[in-house]
């Protein structure tokens, strides 16, 4: 049997690669964590920490970052999402560019997309069809639709349409059913209707049914409570367990053994928790888990850090401790307090893989 790493190469993968990575996530027990960018340099510090490790990575932009990653002045109005658009493709071409020098696979992804952001979307899928004609794969590995907040016919029946494009390019398709508590890129579910923050398994089953007619390589984000952000310890009641369920009740309607775990999961709002919700999560399926919120502060600490410690060289462009004469130029260029934050972020995506069992994770076999 050949090794993951073997089996995926390096750089961008798509189509069946990122269903054998996925496969064998579940297969030997970890889960790949996929970090939110928004710059070249937090892009840069995933692909570094992933390395280091032996590991494959998933990155991803979500709507804002993306807008971000084009530049927050560019108009995003009209044409609606355009700078989204510009922004996840740069993100994308970036990534692809520089892969391949870290000698390890990655999975490119577009985090959350609400009804209201399809256009978004759209553009997004019309590059992957502009890369798919000169390249023969598209340019993202997968997308995410999260039309959680309609109706389950209305969520699912647009799932299943965009799926019916992506699936002649092998794209990975990424829904949700239930919803993410808390607020993130400025959806706002930090009222939302309890039952609503856990999915029930008959949902998971339309879902299934639904899709599995059309491809394999789709993943549910379920909700078990999950919240984005970090909140103090006791205000989110997560229940993994209840993964564990849905797989058996989709294994049952399609008559196959229980332990076969059809369904790809992926844990959203996962900051904070315990190692034992995550292995519980993990043990259920879960092959994605998003990280954002730690990685954020891990970035920004890295760089408050190096500005507690130089703050007598980053005053001004001459003078410091040394004399009131010395260039402080080796301080605040850019390279060098960036290269902070990168460092930090870098060590935090350590930890999230560490806490996946997604380290050295390239020399298993497929
Ligand atoms: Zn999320």
């Amino acid at each position: 049997m050949p090794t993951l790493k073997e089996a995926l190469g390096v750089g961008v993968i798509t189509g069946d690669k990122v269903m054998l990575l996925f496969e064998a996530a579940k297969k030997h027990g970890f889960a790949i964590p996929a970090v939110n960018v928004t710059t070249s340099s937090s892009a840069n510090a995933v692909l570094e920490a992933a390395r280091d490790i032996g590991s494959p990575i998933i990155i991803q932009a979500s709507n804002g970052g993306a807008a971000f990653f084009a530049g927050k002045s560019v108009n995003n109005k009209e044409p609606k999402e355009q700078a989204a658009i510009a922004g996840a493709v740069a993100c994308a071409l970036h990534v692809r560019q520089v892969a391949p020098f870290y000698g390890i696979p990655v999975v490119l992804h577009s985090d959350h997309c609400a009804k209201k952001l399809l256009p978004w979307f759209d553009g997004m899928l019309k590059a992957d069809e502009e890369y798919f004609a000169k390249h023969g794969e598209p340019l993202f590995s997968s997308h995410m639709l999260d039309l959680s907040e309609e109706t389950d016919p209305e969520n699912i029946g647009t799932c299943k349409a965009y799926f019916e494009k992506m699936a002649p390019m092998k794209i990975f398709l990424e829904m949700e059913i239930g919803i993410t508590g808390g607020e993130e890129d400025g959806v706002d579910n930090t009222h939302a209707d309890q039952s609503k923050l856990y999915t029930q398994s008959p949902q998971i089953w339309a879902v299934y049914e639904t899709l599995s007619k059309i491809a394999p390589n789709f993943s549910i984000a379920a909700a078990f409570g999950n919240v984005h952000g970090v909140y103090k310890p006791g205000n989110v009641k997560l229940h993994p367990g209840i993964l564990a369920e849905h797989q058996d009740f989709v294994a049952k309607k399609l008559g196959v053994t229980a332990d076969s775990k059809p369904c790809f999961f992926v844990f959203h709002g996962g900051s904070g928790s315990t190692e034992e919700e995550i292995a519980t999560a993990v043990k259920a399926g879960v092959v994605k888990m998003n990280v954002d919120t730690d990685l954020q502060w891990a970035y920004w600490d890295g760089l408050r850090q190096f500005y507690k410690k130089n703050e007598g060289y980053l005053q001004g462009q001459i003078g410091n401790p040394d004399g009131e004469d010395k260039p402080n130029k080796k301080f605040y260029d850019p390279r060098v307090w960036l290269r902070k934050a990168e460092e930090a972020m870098a060590a935090r995506v350590k930890k999230a893989c560490e806490d996946l069992g997604n380290v050295g994770t390239l020399a298993k076999e497929v």
